[in-house]
């Protein structure tokens, strides 16, 4: 090795050592007569000196010469420091430098390369291996590391295998649209990047491996958001002989033992809510459980008064914002013209003040008197000093708008705290959603997702009435992860295809291969896979997914630094037998 210890190691108990280092330089400070140079690498910082009288003088000259991000390699003695930094492990000593060495030299970096940097994402990006060398980057990338450990730990603990199923295959139906790449041996047929393992894993459990598990890219063409990427990875796991309560217990205790390996945390019991009861009380799929607010319905109460706004709603549904009362008009306004956003589509907001004398002051107070609004502040449980704030329309529309206004009330009053954990399985989702566009059912989950038995009678006359055996984890407001029991028989498969419209010959052609693996003893078996980025920013209480992957796509899914997606030659389209289609002369 170049260097004897890292930066990050040297305490002040090394003090008298001759040591070597190595690293990069993130800053030089020249006093005249002293210098310094803050040497960086993946270990940490430790700091390097100069100075007249001690060093020799031509190499104090070459330390003045250093710019920053030189690889430089410094051999010295380890002394105490005059002027100790508390704030850093080596704080204490600095190395008296007597040999110094230049590795590589470096341009003026486009950004700072210190935890506090002043580059935009778009640089960033583009440089990304400069900011990789930035502490906070790299800290997530080390986070990443050690959950992959302590996953692969834990499974493995839990008789799991790991095995690699194929990139280059056919497309899988999860709901996304499919990256397809084309074939040169067989022309004019393409594979597709896998949008999950799904058909392989079920293969799998056919196969008698009856616990799987991957850390595995998926590829999905889907449009991009903060949480979303073209390629991304899942913890992806089946089990055979399970039910749905099997899977709870073994992938809680999983995520239990991440928190208590990676953060020291005890998560307690996870929670337990059905679709349907999430959707009424919170207005999504995914609540946010580290508060309550939940939703009260008020139609009983407030229609047949004379207020159209109420009257022509399917839905009158409001929150309880605690402590409010004293909000503002300027305040109000600004609730108001956020649930009004194109994205949310309210109409109108209604509030009602509950005010510290008892009486009630409301936007609708020409249609309803203190009586009448006493009674709504009743059934919400308010209190004098709570605000009610009330949206009304079409039911999903209206409880979608209203689960948006809960969750910016619940930023507000400080109610989502990166700290506390609440994480809840949802369970019973619907089977099947119907598209307006496309006038099917679609599957809500996947083609594969087994209906509850009891509801199984329901498949021909009210399909949509049918519920899956199917759950999601979600923390705090996020969905970490998804999964079923399956359908691992082929009549029933059949008829799940028939049902979303498949013809007999179009679920064949697509599909053979699993039905007629279920005629070769398929055993009863189920799964589920963890957005693997997302369960990162998770556990890091972070929102964006991107800095937990070493190189991401930005939003317009490109690779800013290598440049792609990119064209290609005129000889590999021919050898393809794709033709290039000008597009408005480009
Ligand atoms: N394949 C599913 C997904 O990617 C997960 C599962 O059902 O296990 O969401």
């Amino acid at each position: 090795m170049l260097r004897t210890h890292t930066c990050g190691e040297l305490r002040i108990d090394h003090v008298g050592r001759q040591v070597t280092l190595c690293g990069w330089v993130q800053r030089q400070r020249d006093k005249g007569g002293v210098v310094w140079v803050d040497l960086r690498d993946r270990y940490g910082i430790t700091q390097l000196i100069f100075e007249e009288g001690v060093t020799e003088a031509s190499l104090i000259e070459k330390a003045k010469s250093i710019g920053r991000e030189y690889v430089i390699k410094a051999t010295g003695e380890v002394v105490e420091r005059y002027a100790k930094n508390d704030n850093m492990p080596t704080g204490d000593i600095e190395i008296s430098v007597s040999a110094l060495a230049f590795l590589n030299g470096s341009q003026i970096p486009p950004f700072t390369i210190e935890d506090e940097t002043d580059g935009g994402e778009t640089l960033r990006m583009k440089y990304r291996y400069l900011d990789i060398r930035r502490k906070p980057i790299r800290e997530k990338l080390e986070l990443r590391h050690l959950m992959m450990q302590k996953v692969r730990e834990y499974l493995n603990s839990e008789q799991f295998i790991e095995v690699e199923t194929p990139y280059l295959i056919k497309s899988t139906p999860e709901g996304a649209r499919d990256f397809v790449v084309p074939s040169r041996m067989n022309k004019n047929e393409f594979y597709a990047l896998p949008q999950s393992p799904q058909t392989f894993k079920q293969l799998l459990m056919v196969g008698g491996i009856d616990r799987y598990f991957q850390i595995v890219k998926c590829f999905r063409d889907e449009d991009l958001r903060a949480d979303r990427q073209p390629e991304f990875t899942q913890i992806d796991c089946e089990m055979s002989f399970v039910e749905q309560e099997d899977i709870l217990q073994t992938f809680e205790r999983m995520t239990k033992f991440l928190y208590k390996e990676i953060k020291g945390i005890d998560l307690e019991v996870f929670q337990r809510i059905s679709y349907d009861e999430a959707m009424r009380k919170y207005g999504s799929d995914k609540p946010d459980l580290r508060f309550g607010m939940a939703f009260v319905e008020l139609n009983e109460e407030v229609q047949g008064r004379g207020f159209m706004v109420f009257d022509s709603a399917e839905l009158v549904v409001g929150i309880n914002a605690e402590g409010c009362a004293g909000y503002t008009r300027k305040q109000l306004d600004v609730l108001t013209d956020f649930v009004k956003k194109p994205q949310i589509r309210a109409k109108g907001l209604v509030y009602v003040k509950c005010n510290a004398d008892g009486t009630f002051k409301s936007s609708v107070d020409k249609f309803f008197g203190q009586d009448a609004l006493k009674g709504w502040a009743e059934k919400f449980g308010a209190k004098p000093g709570d605000l009610l704030l009330i949206l009304a329309g079409e039911t999903n529309q209206t409880r979608k708008a209203l689960s948006e206004l809960r969750l910016e009330i619940g930023s507000r009053l400080g109610l989502r705290d990166e700290h506390k954990i609440a994480a809840v399985w949802v369970l019973d989702f619907p089977l099947l959603e119907w598209d307006e566009e496309t006038e099917r059912y679609h599957a809500m989950h996947h083609p594969f997702t087994s209906p509850k038995p009891e509801d199984i009678e329901k498949l021909k006359s009210a399909p949509g009435a049918v519920r899956a055996n199917a759950y999601d984890m979600v923390i705090n407001g996020v969905e970490a992860g998804g999964g079923s029991i399956r359908i691992h028989d082929r009549e029933l498969q059949a008829e799940m295809f028939d049902i979303l419209g498949f013809s007999r010959e179009e679920a064949e052609a697509q599909f053979g291969f699993l039905m007629n693996a279920f005629e070769y003893g398929a055993p009863p078996h189920g799964g589920i896979a963890f957005g693997f980025d997302r369960l990162c920013a998770i556990m890091a209480g972070e929102q964006n997914i991107r800095d937990f992957i070493a190189f991401p796509k930005n939003n317009s899914g490109r690779d800013v630094m290598i440049n792609s997606p990119a064209k290609i030659s005129e000889e590999q389209l021919n050898e393809l037998g794709i033709k290039r289609v000008e597009l408005n002369g480009l």
